[in-house]
């Protein structure tokens, strides 16, 4: 039987149909903007989400360093969340490779960052200080999505501050498909959004940033820096792009199994947290090595975390659901 993995959105095998579309993709050299394919897929996302340019990289990382880095110079600053991506999961790139200073705040229960808070940490304008440039935020976060209503205040806020709004859209289509909305009301409170291709949309490799003409010819330049530009890369735009175009809308089957998961691990008195998207968190507590081990020797992987989160994909069927729910039972008896 074949493994059912939770750990993560981004383990998703390429679909036939995306297969098929990277097999028959028209190529180029991407670093003289001559692949047709990786054209296509920046002008697209560029359009869908409402902005200028685009720009396609290979990691969400990298998409986040060149999104920072073409925001803030040497000694500048960027307000986020303790617990967002770009801060705890990056390296710390956004410091060691842009000398961009982090000013970390603690998250709210919702995933979102306290607006008072964010304002209270801007630094006035003082030679003592770094220079607040930024405000980043994450959405989803951690499978929670930012109401449109706080976006609105966040841009308002960074529009009288004089600060510059990111978004790390990582699952900007999550929010998108949950909310019911096209993406671009969500992205239209940004001056730049990272989106990956490689986690619930299914393509194998992929992020591409969006923003304004000159940020991206910043970010341009600073890909090639970094070792991230491609060649024949439209082998890989073309997996996003069937993504874009074929693997959005079901986003809600995610959505939906990770409710069902939610409810089935409840009725057995887990604690589950309340799912909003394609993450499940269950309070597994001292028993997350065993409960790892017991569902390996099922078939299926876990991580192993006190606080366990069990992500859903298009490799995750209703069936499958089912069993790790049954395996869940099992492990109690
Ligand atoms: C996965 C992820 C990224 C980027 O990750 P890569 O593995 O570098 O593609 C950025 N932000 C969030 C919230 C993510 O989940």
């Amino acid at each position: 039987m074949p493994v059912i993995d939770l750990r993560s959105d981004t383990v998703t095998q390429p679909t036939a149909g995306m297969r098929a579309a990277m097999q028959a993709a028209e190529l180029g050299d991407d670093v003289y903007g001559e692949d047709p394919t990786v054209n296509q897929l920046e002008r697209y996302l560029a359009a869908e989400l409402g902005f200028a340019a685009a720009l396609f990289v290979p990691s969400g990382t990298m998409s986040n360093l060149l999104g920072l880095m073409a925001h803030c110079e040497r000694g500048d600053e960027y307000i986020v969340g303790q617990q967002a991506h770009t801060y705890k999961y990056e390296g710390g790139g956004a410091a060691v490779l842009g000398s961009i200073q982090p000013q970390p705040i603690e998250g709210e229960a919702d995933g979102s960052l306290d607006l008072d808070k964010v304002e209270a940490a801007i630094k006035q304008d003082d030679f003592h200080f770094a220079r607040t440039r930024l405000l980043a935020l994450e959405n989803t976060m951690q499978g929670k999505v930012l109401s449109l209503d706080y976006l609105a205040s966040a841009r308002a806020l960074c529009e009288r501050r004089g600060l510059a709004l990111h978004l790390d859209g990582a699952r900007l289509y999550n929010a998108a498909v949950k909310l019911g909305v096209p993406a671009r009301t969500i992205t239209e409170h940004f001056d730049s959004v990272s989106v990956c291709l490689s986690k619930g949309l299914g393509a194998p490799i992929g992020s591409v940033l969006c923003g304004g003409e000159a940020l991206i010819g910043k970010a341009r330049r600073l890909r090639k820096m970094v070792g991230g530009g491609m060649r024949q890369a439209g082998m890989l735009a073309a997996a996003g792009l069937y993504a874009l175009q074929h693997q959005v809308e079901r986003l809600a089957d995610d959505h939906a199994h990770a409710e069902q998961l939610a409810a089935g691990l409840r009725e057995l008195g887990w604690v589950v947290e309340p799912v909003q998207t394609n993450m499940v968190y269950v309070q597994a507590g001292e028993q997350a090595d065993a409960l790892k081990a017991f569902c390996a020797q099922q078939g299926i992987q876990l991580s192993a975390a006190p606080r366990l989160r069990m992500v859903t994909h298009l490799d995750i069927s209703a069936e499958d659901v089912r069993r790790v729910i049954e395996a869940f039972a099992a492990f109690q008896n």
